[in-house]
């Protein structure tokens, strides 16, 4: 049933052949920017940057932070940091101080990169703030209290800024590293070593660094590619964005894999979706459901050509059965695949192929891919349920992760001693193999394919003086599939409104994390063992806001 062959390679090496194999097709476009690079020089760039880093002394096994939307350099600094051995952690846009201070602590982070911002999020004065001592050391040689790993800062573009070098500084400085120490390097690298981090809070509690290695990310990659059928003939359109697995492993790898050409979005939008498609005659889209919801119901959706679509990917959150007819119909999609999965699997567990029936394509999550066993497990005994019956969704093969970082027991608690990973969704497997995804172990919130973790908002919201106790759960949205809602127990003697929550969330933690709907209680319902009942607080709080 799965057969692709599975390689075992490193990014560097999977870059480099396809530079040897398609150097005059085009790697990246950019169409609201006119910006066009074929794979030779695609691969010229990645080798410039790459020796300009090791020229700055990054070391094998140091980390490199990005803090952007989906800019040019960032697939460059991608791939340069793999073929150095540095490891690549990806830092959500929408993250705030509070957050990227976290992240940086964490993942005891040497580099960090960063444009000048998103939407009203002004990343310099952010990295200003925590790093006074940007203005006063000497570039290269940060000493911050804080973040006493951190030793240089880079802004990814042309720009100079105060104590950050800029890329064209460390371009300039690629021959300073002898090719012949470059090469070595490379090869000193083996496809186990971890090569990308992303943060994700799991099944419970506080955001963890997922360690992913060459072999897990660019398997996953090539995997989901081949299971469309791509060839270097595909141009795919990524919207989403390269900071998650869905556009630098699926997006990314899947495209380099076969020499096919990404059509990036900086950020999402559905018109710059529609022209690009037109404009490129991409054949193949990638999207979270309310991306394709979006771009569905657009005004000028009539207004543009999907004539050369042909397969894709959706996934990230439920993807609805009628969203799923729709783009098959009204935008020429009739191999577009789903998949299912979670950064701990690299992301991609199941997919959907483009000749299963309809059915299947639309109400299941596919089955496992190349190199990856599936199983549903009784969540209480962990014993393994027969096909036809709810449990919890279980994997294990070349896609799951090395661990946390630096969290040992919650790796324990992740991936058991026979090297499965539990993932914290419920599922039904039917005999063939075909799964799919019921409902959520965890609490975990997905706002418009955006996930939210509960924890990190009460623990901000602790924060607040007069706030006794706080419990966030996810209220149903047409919109978004969920909105995050929080019920809050006032400090005795205390007066607070929802105006004050919102004022003491704003600008401090990501936007899309700030409770759109606020109620104050005196207690919240709890089982025998004293654990708050969070589901019965979703089911009250659809009650209060219906207008969701
Ligand atoms: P992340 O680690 O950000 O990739 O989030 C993973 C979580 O998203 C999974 O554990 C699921 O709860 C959810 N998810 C991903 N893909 C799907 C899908 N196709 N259908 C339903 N839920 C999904």
């Amino acid at each position: 049933m799965n057969d692709v062959r599975l390689k075992n390679l490193t990014l560097g090496q999977m870059l480099d052949e396809a530079v040897d194999r398609w150097p005059d097709n085009e790697a990246i476009v950019y169409v609201d920017r006119e910006f066009r690079l074929t794979y030779s020089r695609l691969g010229a760039l990645v080798d410039r940057l790459a020796r300009g880093l090791m020229a700055l002394g990054l070391k094998k096994g140091e980390k490199v932070a990005v803090w952007a939307t989906n800019i040019p350099y960032w697939v460059a600094l991608q791939f340069a940091s793999a073929k150095i051995g540095a490891v690549l952690l990806t830092v959500n846009t929408n993250d705030r101080s509070s957050e990227l201070a976290y992240l940086l602590k964490q993942s005891q982070t040497e580099n960090l990169f960063l444009i000048d911002g998103y939407q009203d999020v002004d990343y310099l004065q952010i990295v200003t703030e925590l790093l006074p001592e940007i203005k006063t050391d000497p570039r290269g040689h940060l000493n911050s209290e804080t973040f006493p790993h951190l030793k240089r800062v880079f802004f990814l573009g042309p720009e100079k800024h105060r104590g950050m070098y800029s890329i064209p500084e460390v371009l300039a400085l690629s021959n300073v590293t002898p090719k012949a120490a470059y090469l070595e390097r490379q090869s000193a690298l083996d496809p186990g070593d971890v090569v990308n981090m992303q943060y994700t809070s799991g099944t419970t509690g506080f955001p963890k660094g997922v360690m992913l290695t060459h072999r897990n990310i660019a398997n996953n990659g090539f995997t989901v590619g081949e299971n469309q059928r791509f060839s270097e003939r595909d141009r795919i359109c990524l919207p989403v964005p390269l900071f998650h697995c869905f556009g630098c492993v699926m997006g990314v790898l899947g495209a380099v894999s076969h020499g096919s050409c990404m059509v990036i979005l900086e950020s999402f939008d559905p018109v710059q979706v529609m022209a690009s498609v037109e404009q490129e005659r991409c054949t193949a889209l990638y999207g979270v459901p309310t991306m394709f919801i979006a771009v569905l119901g657009h005004k000028l959706f009539d207004k543009f050509d999907y004539g050369s679509l042909r397969t894709g990917i959706m996934a990230g959150a439920p993807c609805p059965v009628q969203v799923m007819r729709q783009v098959m119909d009204k935008m020429n999609l009739t191999q577009i695949t789903i998949c299912y999965g979670l950064t701990e699997a690299s992301p991609v567990i199941t997919q959907t192929r483009v000749d299963d029936d309809v059915r299947r394509r639309t109400e299941t999550v596919g089955r496992a891919i190349a190199g990856v066993e599936v199983r549903i497990v009784d969540p209480d005994t962990g014993k393994t349920l027969p096909s036809g019956v709810q449990g919890e969704v279980c994997c294990r093969g070349d896609n799951v992760m090395k661990g946390y970082y630096n969290m040992a027991e919650e790796t324990a608690a992740a991936i058991d001693k026979d090297g499965w990973l539990h993932t914290g969704d419920f599922g039904i497997m039917d005999q063939e193999g075909y799964l799919a995804i019921t409902g959520r172990h965890k609490d975990m919130i997905i706002r418009g394919g955006e996930n939210i973790y509960p924890r990190e908002i009460e623990e901000y919201l602790y924060t607040m003086g007069e706030i006794a106790d706080v419990q966030v759960i996810g209220v149903p949205s047409q919109k978004y599939g969920e909105e995050v809602g929080a019920f809050i127990v006032v400090k005795d003697g205390a007066d607070m409104t929802e105006a004050d929550v919102v004022d003491f969330c704003r600008g401090k933690i990501s936007r899309h994390k700030i409770p759109k709907y606020v109620a104050f209680v005196d207690a919240y319902p709890m089982t025998a063992s004293g654990k708050v009942q969070k589901y019965k607080l979703v089911k009250k709080a659809a009650e209060l806001f219906p207008e969701a």
